[in-house]
């Protein structure tokens, strides 16, 4: 394979701290290590019990717990948030639980600069990214800022024993999307290969064990740090048409996040596949296949997740209009982004059939 000797790669200051039990054992050091003193803490409705132990955790320097997360962060979730900090007067936010409850600790920090630190509960990578999402009247927007990347990460495998098979599947295959998609990045490098052809190793092979007994810590582990890897990836190089496309699902026809990305990846990535041959040597190598889409439909299918847009709930008619929103907007992609060749994409992740590289 040839080396590529041109790169830039950009590492910004985050602390990560992985081990069992460090969401009650680790948050309250970390907090103290960044001088914080008032911490407003964050969540969804769902995680409020695991919120609430960290949160007891910090003792004197939590200043209460805001249990409002939903996914795709809509404006008016991220203004009763940032009520809520400058009511209780916090220096500092921590999300504790999935994208969403991180995605609305970024939308803090975006309005007030306040830093974050994250205590992830899923597999979606959200907490290792410099990315902000908002979702306003059926539209999502993202956006990069520096301030929004949390300071501290604490990774804590016991806290995703309790994720539900179906969601483990999902977000393992949502971190999956973004190593797929760093390793054909027009701002990839060395060292993000590395990572996503680990990260990309760990959890294929962490995900069975997982369906097969959610309760294994040691697979748990495996699935965090593959996690973990991903969302690095994520976080240091730009998205293309796969995440485009989940975007648009999620924030304009309301389709859930991770199974979304667990239904386009594979009809993605075969598309994108003939003009992105290194990324597709790497893939091959770490899922141990010669057919990197067919491995990951196969992966997904296997373990029981959704196959097709349709059984998420999008409408026939939905087809061509998100089509032509997805072609409409620019962004990087390894294959010129066109209305047809999206709509191509979407069509193939509705009937949910075997992935069909051109
Ligand atoms: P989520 O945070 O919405 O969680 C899904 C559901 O699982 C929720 O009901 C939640 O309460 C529950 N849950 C979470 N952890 C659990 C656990 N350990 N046990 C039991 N239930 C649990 O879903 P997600 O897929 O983690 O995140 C999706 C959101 O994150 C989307 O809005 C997406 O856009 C965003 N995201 C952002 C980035 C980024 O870099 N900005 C990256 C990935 C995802």
């Amino acid at each position: 394979m040839t080396f590529r000797s041109e790169f830039s790669y950009e590492t910004r200051p985050v602390r990560v701290v992985f081990r069992p039990g460090a969401a009650v054992t680790a948050t309250p050091g970390e907090a103290a290590r960044l001088g914080l003193r008032r911490l407003l803490v964050v969540c969804g409705s769902r995680g409020e019990a695991v919120a609430r132990a960290v949160a007891d955790a910090l003792g004197d320097a939590c200043a209460g717990v805001h249990a409002e997360a939903r996914m795709h962060v809509p404006v008016e979730d991220a203004d009763r948030a940032v009520a809520a900090v400058r009511a209780a007067g916090a220096d500092g936010c921590v999300a504790v639980g999935g994208g969403s409850a991180i995605g609305l600790g970024k939308a803090i920090a975006l309005r007030t600069g306040l830093p974050l630190i994250a205590v992830p509960s899923t597999y979606s990578g959200s907490e290792m990214t410099p990315v902000w999402g908002l979702t306003d009247h059926g539209t999502k927007r993202t956006g990069r800022d520096p301030v929004v990347q949390p300071r501290s990460v604490v990774y804590d495998p016991r806290l995703t024993l309790s994720l539900p098979v179906p969601l483990t599947v999902t977000s393992g295959v949502n971190a999956l999307a973004h190593a797929v998609e760093a390793l054909y990045a027009p701002d990839t490098s060395p060292l993000v290969s590395v990572m996503a052809e680990e990260g990309v190793r760990a959890m294929a092979e962490a995900l069975p064990r997982l369906a097969a007994d959610p309760q294994n810590l040691d697979a748990r582990s495996r699935a965090l740090y593959a996690a973990w890897l991903c969302g690095s990836c994520l976080g240091s190089t730009t998205m293309g048409l796969h995440h485009k496309l989940c975007h648009v699902l999620g924030g304009t026809y309301g389709l859930p996040h991770a199974q979304t990305h667990t239904v386009v990846l594979p009809h993605a990535l075969a598309h994108n596949a003939p003009a992105a041959p290194q990324a597709l040597t790497v893939l091959c190598r770490a899922l141990d296949t010669d057919n990197a889409p067919r491995a990951l439909w196969d992966l997904a299918a296997r373990l029981g997740a959704p196959r097709s847009l349709a059984e998420l709930g999008l409408r026939e008619s939905d087809l061509a209009p998100a089509a032509d929103r997805v072609a409409g907007e620019p962004y990087a992609n390894p294959r010129e982004v066109t209305a047809e060749g999206v709509r191509s994409v979407l069509r193939a992740a509705y009937d949910g059939g075997p992935p069909v590289t051109p």
